[in-house]
């Protein structure tokens, strides 16, 4: 077991903060000045460092590139308006990881390295934290096989870093998705439940297509009848019917329990919604948008927090929303977005701070 004292630091001679607008941020593409980065060898985490921002030297055999052995996570930490800064349910994160990690038979990740070393390492790049409203630092871990060596098999070696980029306000603009009825994501015993970067790449064509067609993203549906939703492209997915907010349930495997779903979840049902987690078919959100109980449709996800999904196609039948008129989502973002500012009380414990 590796304890954060084993943590070997290595510090940048210069940061490059300086060279960096934190106001006009892109989305992932700019990285602080440090990293953490571990290796599992012999059955053992080792050689835990933080060091400087800096490529890979990786043999083109290693396994991950071949057979896929890869996952990763996406957190968020935010600095309130004292300057404190805080990491949003990074717990959450660490138990889905190494749920992700035992699917794709990969080893468990410590609590000492995962969340230890995240804080340590944020508490070093603390400045790249931005500290305007709606900034926030991206926290990416990831781990991959690394044996070098093309027999298939579950990698012997493996490595774990961490890598931090700020990022502006996502201005999340209304999404108009088509309902996917050709490719899908998730299948049960399949998995749709693990943040495994696999899930990724069987995503694209489909998502590119829907593009080329004019829409934002696809409306997974289940891989056998293609008749309940799953996900919103990425994002975990919230029907507004009535009084009641329904979202599809984890229990068949293919939905990736999102911690923002998690959040959403507590946080509507504060505001008086009965929440339903269950399966929820494409002809039942036909029939409520009909009967114009369909109230608001929406995707929850670390990223963009929550998007407004406008128009919603299935096969020639294209439901509309006007989404200015809508009052659950703009309050569970508000609320949300309380909580990580620090303008609200955290009364859920959610926000651990560095
Ligand atoms: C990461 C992810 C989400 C959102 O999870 P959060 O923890 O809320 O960020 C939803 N669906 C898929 C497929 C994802 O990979």
């Amino acid at each position: 077991m590796t304890s954060v004292a084993d943590i070997n630091v290595t510090r940048a001679e210069q940061s490059k903060l300086k060279d960096i607008n934190l106001e006009n941020l892109p989305f992932g593409k700019y990285f602080t000045d440090h990293m953490l980065e571990v290796d599992y060898e012999n059955g053992e985490w080792k050689n835990a460092e933080i060091k400087p921002y800096q490529p890979l030297l990786l043999e083109p055999s290693v396994a991950a590139l071949h057979y896929g052995q890869a996952i990763f996570e996406g957190i968020k930490a935010y600095k309130n308006a004292r300057g404190e800064a805080f990491i949003f349910r990074p717990y959450d994160n660490l138990k889905r990881f190494n749920k992700s990690a035992e699917r794709l038979e990969m080893p468990q990740v410590p609590e000492e390295l995962f969340i230890e070393g995240m804080r340590l390492l944020i508490e070093i790049d603390k400045n790249w934290i931005p500290s305007q409203p709606e900034h926030s630092l991206y926290i990416r871990p990831f781990m991959f096989a690394s044996d070098e060596m093309i027999g298939v098999r579950p990698s012997e070696k493996y490595k774990f870093i961490i890598i931090l980029s700020p990022t502006g306000p996502y201005y999340a603009a209304p999404m108009r998705i088509n309902v996917e009825e050709k490719y899908v994501r998730a299948v049960s015993g399949g998995i749709g439940f693990a943040k495994a970067a696999g899930n990724y790449a069987g995503a694209m064509q489909a998502t590119a297509r829907a593009k080329q067609k004019g829409f934002d993203q696809v409306l997974w549906m289940d891989a056998i009848e293609h008749k309940y939703v799953q996900e919103c492209g990425v994002m975990n997915v919230f029907f507004i019917i009535g009084n009641t907010a329904v979202t599809p349930g984890l229990t068949e495997g293919t939905i990736l329990a999102g911690v923002t779903r998690d959040s959403a979840i507590a946080l509507l049902r504060e505001m008086g919604y009965t929440v339903e987690e269950r399966a929820i078919s494409i002809d039942e959100v036909m029939e409520a948008y009909k009967k114009g109980t369909l109230k608001e449709v929406f995707g929850t996800g670390t990223a963009a927090t929550i998007s407004k999904i406008k128009a919603l196609n299935y096969k020639d039948f294209e439901m509309t929303f006007n989404v200015d008129e809508w009052t659950a989502c703009p309050e569970v973002k508000r609320r949300m977005d309380a909580i990580k500012y620090g303008r609200e009380a955290d009364r859920h414990g959610w926000m651990f701070k560095i």
